[in-house]
């Protein structure tokens, strides 16, 4: 019934506690998952990423909500699993507490757009949006963050937190990173000398960066 998921879980184990290490989350906050054919593995409520094991996951259909195996899936499993709905393309899940990623959304506000100051953060990330003020675990955030993830990679939840997608969890972990890069540089310039729409207007039009990741097969692109 189920695929053999152990070689996934060890690299989403290993890019948890890397979160972990680099001060990305604290305590029990955050949560991941990858999808596996038509259901997502997702770690437990109450998990610390540091010290993730595989007995930390549970198992559930993407299309029902239902939970196959497991018993407490994260209490944010909504946003991953509408996430693998709405998004084919989708295989991992980043939920992150960035420090400098929540101060800058506050400062930004609720429903609002995350300036750029480089190219690279926009061709790597797209467009940014943060969500309205919802309470964590709720179906209403969730259901406002598959909305704004419909056609991008990447989100701020207000005064919460952040959300990565990526068709591997090195694609998610690295939006993830570039993410809280572009959010330091709007702590420290606040508005002043971000890039026009005149100066952003040429990468909209360019394709979105390719992200190169190693598998058993040798390397493959994954954007
Ligand atoms: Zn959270």
């Amino acid at each position: 019934m189920f695929e053999d998921v152990s070689e996934l879980l060890k690299k989403i184990i290993h890019f948890s506690k890397l979160c972990h290490r680099l001060g990305y989350v604290g305590g029990s906050s955050g949560n991941v998952s990858f999808r596996s054919g038509e259901s997502m593995w997702i770690s437990n409520t109450g998990t610390m990423l540091g010290e993730l094991s595989e007995d930390d996951f549970s198992c559930v259909e993407v299309i029902s909500g239902t939970v196959l195996r497991g018993r407490t899936p994260s209490k944010e499993r909504e946003i991953h699993r509408l996430a693998y709905a709405r998004r084919l393309d989708c295989h991992a899940v980043l939920h992150l507490h960035p420090v400098d990623c929540i101060a800058a959304g506050i400062l930004l506000g609720p429903k609002t757009e995350l300036p750029f100051y480089v190219p690279s953060h926009f061709i790597k990330l797209g467009t940014v949006h943060q969500t309205g003020f919802y309470k964590a675990g709720s179906l209403q955030l969730a259901q406002e963050c598959s909305v704004l993830l419909q056609n991008e990679n990447a989100a701020l939840l207000y005064r919460h937190g952040t959300v990565t997608l990526g068709n591997s969890i090195e694609e998610a972990f690295m939006r993830s990173e570039y993410l809280l890069e572009a959010c330091r540089l709007h702590l420290k310039f606040q508005g002043a000398h971000a890039m026009s729409e005149e100066e952003l207007a040429d990468y909209k039009q360019a394709p979105t960066d390719v992200f190169i990741s190693k598998d058993e097969d040798g390397m493959r692109s994954c954007s």
